[in-house]
């Protein structure tokens, strides 16, 4: 089933998305692994459990390649399947197979065959069952005239389960990507501006765009050329050195997770202002405990001499968030977990505790590797959360490039 020149509609269906109960998450999935294949989404419309309103949505997707999420299950007000029959025309079938599958489902379980049950093997006539690995209702796919529809259901991890099958009936493949990402840390917007210039003053026919990630900031160029944003692409990663660290969907968490995996290096944490986060980003992704030990949140200073043998002078001489502590609570850390690093945290989270000498923002972050030390200092003007956030960034960073 070719869709690779049709631009996308989603509609998200679902009283809870509109009344701040469910924030609706799964226009997002699917539009970013539309991204990968180069296919535009034009809108994304939500609307309630309501025959009019899905009916509007669908007239108004017209003849695109239409995801509708959400109204596929057993409870009376779940009314997809009905609407696109009514939409496209067509009566409802039931999929033989489909039911067969339901109807074992609930023997399995001891489940009475509920006619909520049997209302999963519905599909408008012409539409493809897609079986749901994570639950019961089915995925659908079908062309009517020139709209391809995709029915999935709403909960997350049954839509996202089923995407491979989706990707697999539409032939979705990444070979019309018209765009690329590359994801950098350590940079501001203005900088990163900055650094692009003469890359986006060379490729003026490509649609430059900044966005903020939780590591810092990424940028992506599209344009309707493959081999024109390749070159694009390795011209930047030159003028942007190693703030790159990823492309695409990869989360820094990932690229230092499989350097760590690469180089067969373990690492411990000795976390105060971050109490925990930089372990927590350090074990995103499966496989971890391959190269993460554990840690010590060390908020205060007492456990910061008492689990990690920060001398109490220190404190006295250049105060908890300094050079000389962070180095200390890294070194001893990686003495403790006897690991290949350590990375240590120490800063001024806010918004109280800051002083001229010290503003709120300040931190230093170390890494201690075999026979060094490297300690940096950092001031992140930022409120709060978003602080800790680019601390988190900083300290997998400074790991990172010591590698
Ligand atoms: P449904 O398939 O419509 O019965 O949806 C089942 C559940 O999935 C809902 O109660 C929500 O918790 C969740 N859900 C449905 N649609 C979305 C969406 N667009 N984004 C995130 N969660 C959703
Ligand atoms: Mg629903």
């Amino acid at each position: 089933m070719e869709v690779s020149n049709l631009n996308a509609r989603i509609i998200a269906i679902g009283d809870e998305l509109l009344c701040g109960r469910t924030l609706e998450t799964n226009s997002n999935f699917i539009q970013r692994q539309l991204l990968k294949y180069g296919i535009d989404v034009e809108r994304v419309t939500v609307v309630h459990d309501n025959k009019s309103d899905i009916m509007s949505a669908l007239d108004e997707a017209g003849q695109q390649l239409i995801f509708v999420t959400g109204g596929l299950g057993p409870t009376p007000d779940d009314m997809t399947v009905d609407v696109v029959a009514e939409w496209a025309g067509v009566p409802i079938v039931i999929d033989q197979t489909v039911e067969a599958d339901l109807k074992k489902r609930c023997a399995d379980r001891g489940f009475e065959y509920h006619f909520g049950m049997a209302k999963q093997a519905k599909l408008p006539q012409g539409m493809k069952a897609l079986k749901n690995p994570v639950g019961s209702a089915p995925g659908q796919v079908g062309k009517f005239g020139g709209a391809t529809v995709v029915l999935l259901p709403g909960v997350p991890a049954e839509m996202h389960g089923l995407w491979p099958l989706v990707e697999a009936e539409l032939e979705l493949s990444g070979s019309n990507s018209k765009s690329f990402r590359l994801r950098t840390v350590g940079l501001s917007e203005p900088k990163l501006s900055d650094m692009t210039e003469s890359v986006r003053d060379k490729y003026l026919d490509l649609v430059w765009s900044w966005w903020l990630s939780k590591w810092g900031v990424d940028v992506q160029a599209s344009g309707p050329d493959p081999a024109v944003l390749d070159s694009a692409e390795k011209i930047l990663r030159t003028e942007l050195g190693d703030s790159v660290f990823a492309s695409g969907e990869t989360e820094l968490s990932q690229t230092v997770g499989e350097m760590l995996l690469e180089s067969g290096k373990t690492v411990a944490v000795a976390e105060s202002c971050t109490a925990g986060m930089v372990g927590a980003a350090l074990t995103d992704s499966p496989g971890s405990s391959a190269y993460f030990t554990g840690g010590v949140i060390s908020y205060s200073n007492e456990i910061k001499t008492q689990e990690l043998a920060v001398p109490e002078q220190l404190f006295i001489d250049h105060g908890a968030v300094s050079y000389e502590v962070a180095k200390s609570m890294a070194i001893n850390c990686r003495d403790k977990f006897g690991t290949d690093y350590a990375i240590s945290v120490t800063g001024i989270s806010g918004p109280d505790g800051g002083t001229a000498e010290k503003p709120v923002g300040t931190t230093w972050i170390a890494v201690a590797a075999a026979g060094s030390c490297t300690v940096k200092r950092f001031r992140f003007i930022a409120h709060r959360a978003r602080s800790r956030e680019l601390t988190v960034a900083a300290a997998l960073n400074l790991l990172r490039l010591q590698m």
